[in-house]
C-alpha cells in the first residue's frame, strides 16, 4: 500500500526545489497536499500537474494570517491534517557581520524562523484534536556546523533546529511528532533565488556540488523529499526530536581525499612500549 494513504499535507516553500519534489512524492504515495508558496504561477503550475489531490494556497510565510489560511485549506477540503511540512526558505542576507543592516538580519529570521513558527503554531490545534500529527522542519548543515552557510542563515537554521526539538518535547504526549531534515548541498534553485538570478544557473552547481561531500555527486531535491516521506509516515512512528542529516556527510567531516597524506598511507607501525626503546 502506498505510505501516505488517505493523509493531508501542507507543504511550504512547495512551488520550487525540494518542497515541489516532497508534493509530486507525497501524491505519488497516496496523500492529499497543498502546496502553500509566494510563487503563485510556479504553484498553480505544480497543483495542476498534480492533478485533484493538490491545491495551490499563495502565501507568504512571514504573515499569520496566510498561513493559517493555508492550514484552513487542508482542514477545509479533507477535515485533517497529519503532515505539516515547514520547508519554505531562501539564503537570507549575505556578509560579514558588522556590515548587516539590522532589518535584512530581521527579515532573514522572519522568514526562516517566524515562518517555521507559524506553520507549526496553527498545526497544531488541528492534530491535537485528532490525536496525531507529524511536523516537519527544513533545518540545514548550516545549523549544525558553522562555516557551511552565510552567517544570519546559519544562525536561524539552528533556531529551527532547536525550535523542533523543544517543540517535540512539549507536543509527544499529544502523538504529535517534531522533526528537522538537514540538507547538505541540493542543486535547488535556492542560490539564485536569493541573489535574484534565473533558475538555469542550477545545473551549473552541480559539479561543484558533487565535489562537497564523500557521496561524488550532487545532492538533489528527491533525496531530501524521501526523508521527509520517512518522516511524515508511520515507519518513523518512534522518531521525535531528531535532526536528520541528508548531506552525503558534508556534515560528518573531511572527506577521505582531503585528509592528510600522512593519515591516507599505509605503514607498519611498532607497538609502544616505555620499557621497551
Ligand atoms: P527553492 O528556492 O527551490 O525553494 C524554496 C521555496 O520557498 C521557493 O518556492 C520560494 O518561493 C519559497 N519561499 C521563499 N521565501 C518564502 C516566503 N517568505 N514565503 C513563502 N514561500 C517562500 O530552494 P530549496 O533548496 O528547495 O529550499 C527549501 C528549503 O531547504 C529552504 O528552507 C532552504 O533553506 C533549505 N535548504 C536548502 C539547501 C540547498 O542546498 N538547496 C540546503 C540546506 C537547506
Amino acid at each position: 500500500m502506498a505510505e501516505l494513504e488517505g493523509r493531508t499535507a501542507v507543504i511550504t516553500g512547495g512551488a520550487s526545489g525540494i518542497g515541489a519534489e516532497t508534493a509530486r512524492l507525497f501524491v505519488a504515495e497516496g496523500a492529499r497536499v497543498v502546496i502553500a508558496d509566494m510563487q503563485d504561477e510556479r504553484g498553480e503550475a505544480l497543483a495542476r500537474e498534480l492533478g485533484p489531490r493538490a491545491f495551490f494556497s499563495s502565501c507568504e510565510v512571514r504573515s499569520e494570517e496566510q498561513v493559517k489560511a493555508a492550514v484552513d485549506l487542508a482542514l477545509d477540503r479533507w477535515g485533517r491534517l497529519d503532515c505539516m511540512f515547514n520547508n519554505a526558505g531562501f539564503g537570507g542576507v549575505l556578509g560579514p557581520i558588522d556590515a548587516i543592516p539590522a532589518d535584512a538580519f530581521d527579515l532573514t529570521f522572519s522568514v526562516l524562523v517566524r515562518g517555521v513558527f507559524l506553520g507549526m503554531k496553527h498545526a497544531i490545534p488541528a492534530m491535537k484534536a485528532q490525536g496525531s500529527g507529524s511536523i516537519v522542519n527544513t533545518g540545514s548543515i548550516a545549523g549544525i556546523t558553522a562555516g557551511r552557510g552565510p552567517q544570519v542563515y546559519s544562525a536561524a537554521k539552528a533556531a529551527v533546529i532547536h525550535l523542533s526539538k523543544v517543540s517535540a518535547m512539549e507536543l509527544g504526549e499529544y502523538s504529535i511528532r517534531v522533526n528537522c531534515v538537514c540538507p547538505g548541498y541540493i542543486a535547488t534553485p535556492l542560490a539564485a533565488n536569493t541573489v535574484g538570478r534565473p533558475d538555469s544557473l542550477i545545473e551549473d552547481q552541480v559539479d561543484d556540488f558533487a565535489r562537497r561531500q564523500p557521496i561524488p555527486r550532487a545532492g538533489r531535491p528527491r533525496d531530501i523529499a524521501e526523508a521527509v516521506l520517512y518522516l511524515a509516515s508511520d515507519r518513523s512512528s518512534f522518531v521525535t526530536g531528531q535532526a536528520i542529516t541528508v548531506d552525503g556527510g558534508a556534515a560528518t567531516g573531511v572527506p577521505w581525499s582531503e585528509q592528510k597524506p600522512f593519515y591516507r598511507e599505509f605503514r607498519p607501525i611498532r607497538v609502544y612500549h616505555p620499557d621497551r626503546r
